[in-house]
């Protein structure tokens, strides 16, 4: 990595609900740490704030120490709150606690204070630490809309007080949370609400008439921001197509840009993982050999070697292990998912779920499908949260299944792909951008994985079939090949970095 010039460096600080590891719910979280590092490594500055959960692990904090204390306000007072300064990852944080009930529970969302207004006042109380402490950098980055009133804050209150130089970039990671808020919870956090209840503002295009109340936080930060990025190119053109913001993003289309998600490569490395039972690497891959056989003993399935004990030939031997790993959501194809795993005990094959519900139907469903399949011995069905299974699980595959119904850019395939697995997805947003179909002949260069398009069951079965006869049916050097190929695939932030970069350059202030 060239060094760069001192008048080349972007001063970023991100201000943010998760971070991955010491406050991460999704996606969201491992982006933000990601895209930090590259940064970081790139010699730019970084900094990121986010609010001090009560259910952060303290020890997970270098050198962490009070730094500052001040007041931010909220509903006609101001809250002492104090910030703290560590290290996580090698990036520097800052951690905003307020005295008051936000943000306090077991968990990084969910807990028993209203959440908007909490991330309302953490919004503001961000500025409110950069001016108490002079603090000015050249992009104040904001994700979702938990910090999407940020951008209001910014232009309509503290430009007019003494912050002057940032610039705004808006990262939307999933266009459905719409962070619906009141004109009155705007008013609790200082500012007039009804200055931004019109539609070139705040107010969703489609409530005209309906409901001037109901203003979203990612509309108001899409307006305010002088940048803004979703994370695929596929997915910014379906959001340009459809749904409820695509007037808005037509609009503001000049500033609205398309950067896929890279993946952590250092905490994804089958070379290194420690949580694998044997490493392995495109050059040598026996280790995931020993990787599928530990998951198929741990798990109860019914395992090869065992089986060639029964004097099976090797070509029965050949039982193709898919794993899905997801949140249990609608987003993700729930349908297809059940389906699947149907699909794969017909073809003889196993599969292994590691998914979370935080609905109580879908885990019922899910659970009544677990007491069906997990005594028997080809499937699995595990409803837990596990980063531990998660990696054993990518590295065991031979196939991950990412079947979502929209998915603005996926990790999941991305990941698989980094551990050997071949990936079967639907062709939508980011998976568009990373899965090129084995079978279409104009695009071999790129082609590492099976496509489907419809959400119908027979279109899985269209795609999960071809990878089934693909693995079973070719020598096993020709399934070694595409496993070589995806190993070597890079979708690390390296080049997504640089093009962070770009768009932070495109709305810095010059001096
Ligand atoms: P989303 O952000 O919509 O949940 P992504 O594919 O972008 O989807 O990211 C999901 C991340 O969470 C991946 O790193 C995936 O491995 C992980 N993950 C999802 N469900 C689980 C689970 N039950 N246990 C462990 N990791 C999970």
């Amino acid at each position: 990595i060239p060094s760069i010039k001192d008048s080349d460096v972007v001063h970023v600080i991100h201000v943010t609900a998760e971070m991955a590891p010491i406050a991460k719910v999704g996606g969201l979280g491992d982006v933000v740490t990601g895209l930090a590092r590259a940064c970081l490594s790139r010699g730019h500055s970084v900094d990121i704030m986010l609010p001090f959960y009560q259910c952060i692990q303290k020890h997970q904090i270098q050198d962490l120490a009070l730094t500052t204390t001040f007041n931010s306000y909220h509903d006609g007072n101001w809250i002492p709150s104090n910030a703290y300064r560590g290290v996580v990852s090698g990036i520097p944080v800052v951690l905003i606690e307020p005295s008051n009930e936000f943000f306090k529970g077991q968990q990084v969302y969910g807990g028993s204070y209203n959440e908007l207004e909490a991330y309302l006042f953490f919004s503001r109380a961000c500025l409110e630490w950069m001016q108490v402490t002079g603090t000015q950098p050249d992009v104040i980055h904001v994700h979702e809309w938990q910090t999407g009133a940020l951008p209001l804050f910014y232009w309509d209150m503290y430009q007019h007080l003494s912050l002057k130089k940032p610039r705004m970039v808006f990262t939307i990671h999933n266009m459905e949370h719409y962070g619906e808020c009141r004109q009155e919870q705007l008013n609790k956090s200082g500012l007039d609400g009804s200055v931004y209840a019109t539609t070139d503002k705040a107010v969703d295009d489609r409530t005209i008439g309906h409901n001037p109340e109901r203003l979203s936080l990612l509309k108001g930060g899409i307006v305010y921001s002088n940048a803004v990025v979703t994370v695929s190119p596929t997915y910014l053109k379906e959001t340009l197509c459809s749904g409820w913001l695509a007037s808005t993003l037509i609009t503001h289309r000049d500033k609205y840009f398309g950067v896929l998600n890279g993946i952590d490569t250092a905490m994804w490395n089958p070379a290194t993982d420690v949580f694998l039972p044997a490493k392995f690497r495109a050059q040598n891959m026996e280790g995931k050999k020993v990787c599928k056989y530990y998951v198929q003993r741990g798990l109860g399935l019914a395992s090869e070697s065992i089986e060639a004990g029964n004097h099976m030939s090797d070509v029965t031997l050949r039982v193709p292990l898919v794993v899905c790993i997801t949140r249990l959501v609608h987003q993700k194809g729930l349908h297809l998912i059940t389906h699947a795993i149907k699909r794969v005990a017909e073809l003889g094959g196993q599969m292994v779920v590691l998914g979370k519900a935080s609905d109580v139907r879908v885990e019922g469903e899910f659970k009544r499908l677990a007491d069906t399949h997990n005594q028997g011995p080809n499937i699995r069905i595990l409803l837990l949260y596990s980063e531990e299974l998660s990696h054993m699980l990518y590295a065991a595959a031979d196939i991950v299944l990412v079947p979502s119904i929209y998915e603005p850019c996926g990790l999941s395939q991305m990941i698989g792909m980094r551990y050997g697995a071949v990936p079967v997805v639907r062709k939508t947003g980011g998976l568009a951008d990373t899965v090129f179909d084995l079978d279409d002949q104009s695009n071999q260069n790129m082609a590492n994985g099976f496509v489907f398009e419809g959400i119908d069951e027979g279109s899985l079965n269209s795609a999960l079939d071809r990878a089934f006869a693909y693995y079973r049916d070719t020598e096993p050097r020709e399934w070694n090949d595409i496993v070589r190929k995806v190993l070597d695939i890079d979708n690390s932030w390296h080049n997504m970095a640089e093009k962070y970069i770009e768009v932070y350059n495109s709305v810095k202030v010059r001096a």
